[in-house]
C-alpha cells in the first residue's frame, strides 16, 4: 500500500473546503429568496376564502419552493465539481509518480503454491500471503488463482 506525500492529501483537509465562495453565495442567496418567497405566499394567501383569490399566492409558493431545490442543487453541484476537479487532480499526480509498476514488473512472473492448494498465485495474493509456498516453474501446468491473476 502506497501512502501519499502530506501535500497531496492537504487539498481534501485545508480550509478551502469544497465548494467556492460564489458557489455558496448564491445557494445560501437562493435559499434566502425562497424562504422570503414561501412567507410572502403564506402571507398573502393567509385568511382569504376564495380560490380565485389564493391561486396567485399559490403559484407564488410553488415557485419560491422550485427557487429552494435549485438553491441545493447549487450547492451539491458545487461540490461535486470540486470532488471531480480533486479526482482528476489526484489521478495527473498519481500517473506522474508512476507507481506500483516497478513492483508489478518484480513480481510479474513469478507464481507460487502452497501445500493443500490447487491453484497458483502472486507472492502478494491474499491467498498465499502468510502461508508457506514455493514458487512454481514458469511452464508448470496448474490453473492460476482468478484473484490474483490479471
Ligand atoms: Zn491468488
Amino acid at each position: 500500500m502506497t501512502v501519499l506525500p502530506p501535500e497531496h492529501r492537504a487539498p481534501y483537509l485545508g480550509p478551502a473546503g469544497a465548494w467556492t465562495r460564489g458557489t455558496a453565495v448564491a445557494s445560501v442567496a437562493l435559499a434566502a429568496l425562497s424562504a422570503v418567497g414561501v412567507t410572502a405566499a403564506w402571507v398573502g394567501a393567509s385568511g382569504r376564502t376564495h380560490m380565485d383569490d389564493v391561486v396567485p399566492f399559490l403559484v407564488l409558493g410553488v415557485v419560491a419552493f422550485a427557487v429552494g431545490g435549485l438553491a441545493g442543487a447549487v450547492w451539491l453541484g458545487g461540490g461535486l465539481r470540486s470532488i471531480r476537479a480533486e479526482r482528476v487532480a489526484l489521478r495527473r499526480r498519481l500517473l506522474a509518480m508512476d507507481l506500483g509498476r516497478v513492483e508489478v514488473v518484480a513480481t510479474a512472473d513469478v507464481r507460487v503454491i502452497g501445500p493443500g492448494m490447487t491453484k497458483v498465485h502472486r507472492p502478494d495474493c491474499e491467498y498465499a500471503r502468510g502461508k508457506e509456498v514455493a514458487e512454481v516453474p514458469a511452464d508448470a501446468e496448474v490453473p492460476e488463482c482468478r484473484v490474483c491473476a490479471a
